[in-house]
């Protein structure tokens, strides 16, 4: 059993205190934090999961530019939406924040729901978003619980089981959910997060400048960092997969991924299925011939000319581009163009795609 809180609610009380004054002389200048439009702030927190802050920054005001409003966005093409995201990855949540705008505007009239149980019910609404959608911009008592919140959380109690799992998840809900109505919920939950993106890091938790060091039994322990126990990782499984570089002058051939699968609707130079291990030219050639002819066409398979590697849940993934000879007039359809690097960015590429086209050798 995970150790429980040592909290009472009046303590809670006080820890909640405490941190919100904390961030309010402490918190960073966001651009979503200057607003309390609800849609801003969703649009924010979707794109903040597993994507650095200094990565969104950029990104959130070109899509708000583009999109200002969720009118904007539930009209908008998906192939827009999906390349105005282009860089953050996870494309699956641009395809849910858009579908989400869509519900939102054929059936609530444009407004968000208040509620986390109704935003919920929401395409891509966890309970996560959900808690940071309601809080943050309605100011309901609802908990957020990210990875930061759970680290720090699980610091503060010492828990010395995994946060993301059985009693430990609900302890940690718990103290988040007490701390939550003892404080304005939308700073609240955003001071949780930001003491664990500033201050409580997964390695090196600065507790001097904390506002919770003197109560804080992680710290107590003299080693905070074990804290929060996980899970060992997968160990990593290497594969690779061949790109055709087919060019016509200064365009290059790209396919779009069929729907439904890993970066469906995202464009690539016409890539081959993984195969475990290091690269094999042998199978290249094979692999990169079979593609060809289940794309309608058939070409000269040459050299490798690029190679990047980018990781994929536990996988280690080895891109390798190829050379290939092809007529630009055997490959042409709804989900084939040819077109310039830049061009393909413009519609949206797969994170593999971009890589591998900022890397290809230039035209002699
Ligand atoms: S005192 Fe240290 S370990 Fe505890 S919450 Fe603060 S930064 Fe984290």
């Amino acid at each position: 059993m995970p150790s429980k809180p040592h909290f009472t609610p009046t303590r809670l009380g006080e820890l909640a205190t405490d941190l919100v004054d904390w961030y309010r002389e402490h918190q960073r200048d966001l651009p979503w934090r200057r607003t309390r439009d609800p849609y801003a702030i969703w649009v924010s927190e979707v794109m903040l999961q597993q994507t650095r802050v200094e990565a969104v920054v950029g990104r959130y005001q070109q899509f708000m530019r583009r999109f200002p409003d969720i009118g904007s966005l539930a009209v908008a093409d998906e192939s827009e939406v999906l390349a105005q995201w282009a860089g953050l990855g996870y494309y699956r949540r641009a395809r849910q924040l858009h579908a989400a705008a869509r519900r939102v505007v054929e059936q609530e009239g444009g407004r968000l729901p208040r509620v986390a149980a109704a935003l919920r019910l929401l395409p891509g609404f966890g309970a996560y978003t959900a808690g940071a959608v309601a809080s943050i911009a309605f100011d309901q008592p609802v908990p957020a619980v990210d990875g930061n919140v759970e680290r720090v959380i699980s610091r503060l109690l010492a828990l010395d089981e995994n946060p993301k799992k059985g009693a430990a998840a609900v302890t940690v809900r718990e103290v988040a959910q007490a701390m939550v109505l003892k404080a304005p919920p939308h700073e609240l939950n955003q001071a949780l997060m930001e003491l664990g993106a500033t201050v409580c890091t997964p390695r090196s938790p600065q507790c001097e400048r904390c506002p919770w060091t003197v109560r804080c039994a992680g710290r107590r322990s003299g080693a905070p960092d074990r804290f929060p126990r996980v899970a060992p990782r997968k160990a990593a499984v290497d594969v690779t997969c061949y790109a055709a570089v087919a060019r016509d002058g200064d365009r290059l051939l790209w396919r779009r991924r069929p729907p439904g699968g890993h970066n469906a609707g995202l464009w690539e130079l016409p890539t081959t299925e993984w195969h475990g291990g290091a690269a094999d030219p042998d199978m290249a050639t094979q692999q990169l011939a079979a593609l060809a002819l289940e794309m309608g066409g058939q070409w000269k398979v040459g050299e490798p000319v690029a190679t990047v590697r980018h990781g994929i849940t536990h996988h280690r993934v080895s891109l390798v581009g190829y050379a290939v000879t092809a007529s630009p007039a055997a490959y042409a359809g709804p989900d084939l163009i040819w077109a310039t690097a830049e061009e393909a960015r413009e519609l949206g590429l797969t994170a593999a795609a971009q890589k591998l086209s900022r890397k290809l050798p230039p035209l002699l």
